[in-house]
């Protein structure tokens, strides 16, 4: 029996997306307002229902997507690097409690990176079949940013479409740091509509072969977005039942490990078969040789006797049939259970950081960020003071050492600073500067 209600879908391009969404709403609420509240977990699907959205607009646009997505899956060359991506975490929050502290913040980017890096403790709980598939992505967050806005909007899934609107200042939210070369994720309380949505994130842009008249992605769009009750293991506030009967969902910071994945090109691992409304389906697949076929998603639970759809491992023969992969971060499993991507999920996503989204490893940020943002130190080398001399006022300033320890840090509000640094140790020190989402950052030597 499957439990599945709506589960809007995370990817994809939103202005099409408003338009058909709102038409799409109101014929299928009219059908079947059931299918929309029903189900054990109450829980939407991040990722489902955009792509039967668009299907429905534009038929064929499921295989086009699928051509795409063939089209990216350009494995990783590059298998031993560590690719370093940097974050800003956008908090937008109208009642206390939704602006989640920074230790919060700083607890989800450690699951992340450990996730992404598979030095996570759990990883002793995969079960011994899949260990030969169990991937490291070597991916790794570097959150440089945490901007936080209060708002009086409220945002959700509407007849309007997904709550993009939290990126955007002019309509509450906060404004994305350019999108190429950051990875921006926005908190907010995602208001239980029609289910619970956890989060959302677009797969990149730059895909081949869309349907005309899917309008291109718009890029200040680009990202992840969490309800702050999801962020962290650590959270001060539980996320309530989402209603249809299923009881509480629990949470341990990997709705964010599952949104980043969608982000960076991976697919449920049942391959969204199934139907709007979900249903159990052996025919979709989620592009991942590795991944055993999978019927329908869990219910957010942890069954390992899920064993959903007839299938194998490439490499190894039938009748080796697989249970379902429920450990698996692109599964709808207890977050409890998720502890693994797999090889070839994890090949992926370091090929879309290399492909799709270069801009985010590229390191180009900062080159960027230079020529927008010039200061000067002097003198350099020195041993009592340095001056900062800055195009703009009004930047915050940061002075690192060569670990990587914060040793000075002030918002200078004059083009001209003064700086003692006579208390410092003799050696290697970065001055970093930040205004208007730009940093800037220099070497400076302690004589
Ligand atoms: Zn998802």
């Amino acid at each position: 029996m499957l439990n599945i209600i709506l589960k809007p879908q995370e990817n994809m391009k939103s202005f099409t997306f408003l338009l058909i969404l709102t038409f799409l709403l109101k014929s299928l609420i009219a059908q079947n307002p059931a299918d929309y509240v029903m189900g054990n977990t109450g829980v939407i699907n991040d990722a489902k229902y955009t792509e039967d959205v668009l299907e429905n607009q534009y038929p064929g646009f499921k295989q086009a997507m699928q051509n795409a997505f063939e089209n990216s899956h350009q494995f990783s060359t590059k298998s031993g690097q560590v690719h370093t991506v940097n974050v800003v975490v956008h908090v937008v929050w109208k009642e206390n409690e939704e602006n989640i502290p920074d230790s919060v913040i700083y607890n989800q980017m450690d699951i992340l990176n450990a996730d992404f890096g598979r030095t996570n403790a759990d990883t002793v709980n995969l079960r011994p079949i899949f260990h030969s598939v169990a991937g490291n992505p070597h991916i790794q967050y570097n959150l440089v940013h945490i901007e936080r806005v209060q708002t009086n909007e409220t945002f959700g899934l509407t007849f309007s479409g997904l709550p993009d609107k939290v990126k955007r200042t002019a309509e509450g939210g906060s404004d994305a740091w350019n999108t190429e070369y950051y990875m921006n994720i926005w908190v907010c309380k995602i208001q239980n509509t029609f289910g619970a949505l956890f989060g959302y994130a677009y797969p990149p842009a730059g895909l081949s072969n869309w349907p005309a008249g899917s309008s291109a992605p718009s890029p200040e769009l680009d990202g992840v977005v969490l309800d702050f009750r999801t962020v962290g293991d650590n959270n001060p506030v539980p996320y309530p039942n989402p209603g249809g009967g299923g009881g509480n969902v629990e949470f341990a910071g990997r709705t964010a490990v599952h949104e980043v994945g969608h982000y960076l090109g991976l697919r449920h691992i049942w391959g969204d078969g199934g139907g709007l409304f979900g249903g159990e389906s052996c025919g979709e697949d989620d592009g991942m040789a590795d991944t055993p076929n999978q019927g329908y998603q869990s219910e957010f639970d942890c069954n390992t006797s899920n064993n959903t759809c007839i299938d194998s491992i490439a490499g190894q023969p039938d009748p080796n049939d697989l249970p379902d992969l429920i450990e698996n971060h692109m599964d709808y499993s207890s977050e409890t259970c998720k502890n693994m991507f797999t090889i070839d999920q994890a090949m992926h996503m370091r090929g879309v950081l290399e492909n799709e989204r270069f801009g985010l490893i590229s390191g180009l940020a900062s080159i960027e960020n230079v020529e927008l943002l010039n200061f000067d130190l002097f003198p350099n080398p020195s041993s009592d003071v340095v001056t900062l001399r800055m195009d703009h006022q009004n930047a915050n300033v940061k002075v690192f050492d060569a670990y990587g320890r914060l040793i000075f840090s002030e918002n200078i509000s004059k083009e001209m600073h003064t700086i003692s640094c006579s208390d410092w140790a003799k050696g290697v020190y970065y001055f970093s500067i930040e205004q208007d989402h730009k940093m800037a950052t220099k070497m400076f030597v302690k004589k």
